[in-house]
């Protein structure tokens, strides 16, 4: 079995979703297919929830107008025969409806989800109407009939194993099947969501849960690149990468897979291959867990929007226990720390959600004077920089000498190099040390 997803922009307009056959070519190999709500319609639902949030009816209801008219020319040309086109009309007037009824309701959290579920059933249900009026067989899978998340909204791959196998146990004679990515069911049966972006994530679980031959995620652009492409010119797209490696750029703002897909894929070790609608035949890239060249930089990639916190007392000298207080502030407030140094007498930290950060620099003060630098970005180069290797960390020294470096932190694995710097030198950084280093 494969599993293949498609992103929104893969299923961003009619053309392109009657060119996903080309790649999926139906046959006798067992596929499932995993479908992004189109382009733009998660934005619209989120927007939609929006105004209903605020009690603004009116803005909702243009704004449910507006995203409608989208769909209603999208299944003109999606569809050839008028009992296509029917189809195609019932289903959007059913989730447009439905969608509008909200008005009517006291809005909550519940409703919102249930609200940009919306997006990921059209696409879906479309696909599958589509490939029936052209004569190719599929099966439509209810992701909320199996896609599981806990009390600590992390997903529950033995529930998600057991119920899809089950699912598909009811059409052994069927090879394609279709399901809705990011929407699930959370620990007390209500329809929620994997985040933004959580097709990806969808794609991996589902890998891991039936223990999947791979995981194809296409999108728009051929692979992960070894840089910024929108910054730097010349990046290529990484062959190789090892699931760690993946897991540290997916994190470090590479936006093309969703940061947590790559876990589910890592602990059962089914390869995921990130690959480019636009361009089929081009080889993208695979992670998987062995393979990948050793001793090589890998890539270069950047985060915005850190914050740097410096914690300094004297108090630190010689005492045990100091970090884990300063950690504790950090937990009371469920904020993640992303880099971390520290020397005799002070700590750094950075962090990237800022909701509760003058609180947490009231209970810092505690412990001695607090220092914090806003606007600041984490580069981070990723490679092979296991212990017998060498040099790395000096030409990375050496391609930034001429730029002010607030933290650097390496040694934290053995595949990631990462330095703090002011946003503003953001892109200096980028090109220098892609010029130094590829
Ligand atoms: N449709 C959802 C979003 O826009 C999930 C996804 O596309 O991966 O975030
Ligand atoms: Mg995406």
């Amino acid at each position: 079995m494969k599993i293949l997803k498609f992103g929104g922009t893969s299923v961003g307009n009619p053309e392109r979703i009657k060119n996903l056959l080309s790649i999926i070519q139906p046959g006798d190999e067992k596929q499932i297919v995993v479908l992004s709500a189109v382009a733009g319609t998660t934005n619209a639902l989120v927007e939609i929830s929006q105004a209903f949030i605020i009690g603004d009816k009116q803005k909702a209801e243009a704004l449910i107008k507006g995203l409608r008219l989208k769909y209603d020319a999208f299944i003109d040309d999606l569809f050839a025969t008028v009992e296509g086109k029917n189809n195609g009309k019932e289903l959007i007037e059913y989730h447009f409806n439905f969608i509008q009824s909200f008005a009517q309701e006291l809005f909550t959290p519940i409703e919102e989800k249930i609200i940009l579920a919306q997006g990921e059933l059209l696409s879906t249900t479309l696909y599958h109407f589509y490939l029936t009026e052209i004569g190719v067989r599929s099966k439509l899978l209810p992701a909320l009939d199996f896609m599981k998340i806990d009390e600590d909204n992390e997903p529950v791959i033995d529930y998600i194993g057991e119920h899809l196998t089950g699912l598909l146990k009811t059409a052994t004679d069927n090879n394609l099947f279709i399901t809705q990515g990011y929407i699930c069911r959370n620990a007390f049966g209500e329809i929620d969501n994997l985040r933004r972006g959580g097709s990806d994530y969808t794609a991996s679980l589902i890998g891991a849960a039936i223990r999947a031959e791979e995981v194809q995620i296409w999108t728009d652009i051929d692979g992960m690149h070894n840089n910024d492409p929108r910054i730097v010119k010349g990046t290529k797209p990484i062959a190789h990468l090892t699931f760690d490696e993946a897991a540290e750029l997916a994190y470090f703002g590479a936006k093309i897979l969703h940061p947590q897909s790559v876990f589910p894929a890592q602990r059962y070790n089914i390869p995921v291959r990130l690959l480019n609608t636009m361009d089929p035949e081009a080889a993208g890239t695979l992670i998987s867990e062995n393979g990948a060249a050793k001793g090589e930089v890998r890539s270069i990639a950047a985060k915005d929007g850190i914050t740097a916190i410096r914690i300094h007392s004297s108090r630190m000298l010689l005492a045990f226990g100091f970090l884990r207080r300063v950690f504790e502030v950090f937990e009371r407030y469920k904020t993640p720390i992303d880099m971390i140094t520290t020397s005799e007498v002070a700590v750094s930290v950075t962090i990237d959600d800022t909701r509760f950060l003058g609180d947490i620099e009231r209970e810092l003060k505690d412990f001695g004077s607090v220092e914090i630098d806003v606007d600041q970005t984490i580069v981070c180069v990723v490679g092979d920089f296991s212990l017998n290797t060498h040099g790395y960390a000096s030409r990375v020294l050496d391609a930034v000498k001429h730029i002010p470096v607030r933290m650097i932190s390496y040694g934290g694995s053995n595949f990631n190099i990462s330095l703090l710097i002011k946003a503003v030198d953001k892109v200096e950084v980028l090109r220098s040390l892609h010029n130094r280093l590829f």
